[in-house]
């Protein structure tokens, strides 16, 4: 209670006055010998103008919300938007991070995907309660297991917010946060009323009133979401016959190529065929066409990058127009017609249905 009444009241001294009172010891080194509890800068300043005895500190954003929020009358008016609607970018955010690891985990220069999502004063926990859900049917509807994934209740709000809570993955290195729901209030639209002197109200016309919107955020960072998909997809896997394949079981939706094209042999006409169905392929999906090597070295090659399919042309091919279609989770091979593979495929690859699924 007095250390959580020091932190809030920003007694440093206080703090670690309990921290030797309490002899709380270093879990590293077993030392006591505690340096003075300082404030970290955690915002990067820079300085704008030519001369620089003129120029002005200026600070690089430590979250991409505030951008969104400037703009929200703009995109309401432009718009006609009706709350409760929301505005989502994706955008660099900059953090002068004390501890930046674990890979691509914490970085001091990231990528951030954030909603902010606009309700009338009053409704905001049924939408926080709403997105949280949402939100971690989103990362379901990935197709990882779902008990990969968390949350965590924040008991300590920050200063603008009424609730806040982290879907929590867990990485190789245990749960960490990797998106944050908070329900903001109408604190960053008051501030920015405050200061800039503009008002940014919103008309409802259905109860002919005016009001400042409360906020739902949610914010995810789209590296650390990398990280998560990449950590969970790529596996050695040992194969009946005792030989090992490296697999990136990456979500189709999300792979970067969805097909290869490979002609069996180079030659008897096997080449010419395969470049006629990757050109009709290619219009819908990213296509990668691979002639060298045996085609099961070319299946692990494909294996290993997480294309979803493989298609094989052979002799065959050239007398009744199928070819081999090849899975890559379950490797299992089927002779389809070529007429048919754009919608198979397509079944599988297309963002479409894993929206559906939140539906
Ligand atoms: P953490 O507790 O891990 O420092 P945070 O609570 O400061 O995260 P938020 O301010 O809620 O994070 O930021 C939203 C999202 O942005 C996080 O869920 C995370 O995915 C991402 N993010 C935050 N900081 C970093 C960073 N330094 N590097 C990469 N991604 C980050």
């Amino acid at each position: 209670m007095a250390f959580q009444n020091a932190l809030e009241q920003n007694d440093l001294a206080e703090v670690k006055q309990i921290i030797v009172d309490c002899e709380i010891v270093c879990p590293v080194s077993g030392s006591k010998n505690w340096t003075d509890v300082r404030q970290f800068n955690l915002m990067f300043s820079t300085s704008m103008g030519a001369v620089s005895e003129e120029s002005n500190i200026i600070y690089l954003r430590p979250e991409t919300a505030q951008g969104i929020f400037v703009n929200f009358l703009n995109v309401q008016k432009t718009g006609r938007m009706k709350i409760p609607f929301g505005i989502a970018q994706t955008g660099k955010a900059f953090r002068n991070e004390i501890v930046a690891r674990q890979f691509i985990f914490r970085m001091r220069e990231f990528e951030q995907m954030e909603m902010q999502f606009f309700v009338k004063p009053g409704t905001e926990m049924e939408w926080y309660n709403k997105w949280k859900a949402t939100r971690l049917n989103w990362h379901k509807a990935l197709g990882i297991s779902s008990d990969k994934y968390r949350f965590h209740d924040h008991m300590k709000l920050a200063h603008y917010a009424n609730a806040a809570c982290d879907i929590e993955f867990e990485f190789p290195f245990g749960f960490k946060e990797l998106e944050g729901i908070h329900s903001r209030t109408d604190f960053d639209l008051k501030s920015h009323e405050k200061f800039s002197g503009k008002k940014l109200q919103y008309f409802d016309s259905e109860d002919n009133e005016n009001y400042v919107p409360y906020v739902i955020e949610t914010s995810i960072g789209l590296d650390r979401m990398f990280l998560a998909i990449m950590a969970n997809s790529l596996v050695e896997e040992t194969l009946e016959d005792g030989s090992t394949r490296t697999v990136l079981r990456i979500p189709s939706p999300l792979a970067p190529i969805k097909v290869a094209v490979l002609p069996l042999l180079k030659k008897d006409g096997l080449p010419e065929k395969a470049r006629q169905i990757m050109d009709t392929l290619k219009l819908d999906f990213m296509c990668f066409y691979e002639e060298k090597d045996a085609i099961g070295k070319r299946y692990r090659r494909q294996d290993a990058i997480g294309t979803p399919f493989c298609i094989t042309i052979d002799h065959q091919t050239l007398e009744d127009n199928t070819v081999t279609l090849r899975q890559r989770d379950s490797m299992e091979q089927q002779r389809q017609n070529v007429d048919e593979l754009s919608k198979i495929i397509s079944q599988e690859v297309d963002i479409k249905n894993l929206l559906k699924k939140l539906m």
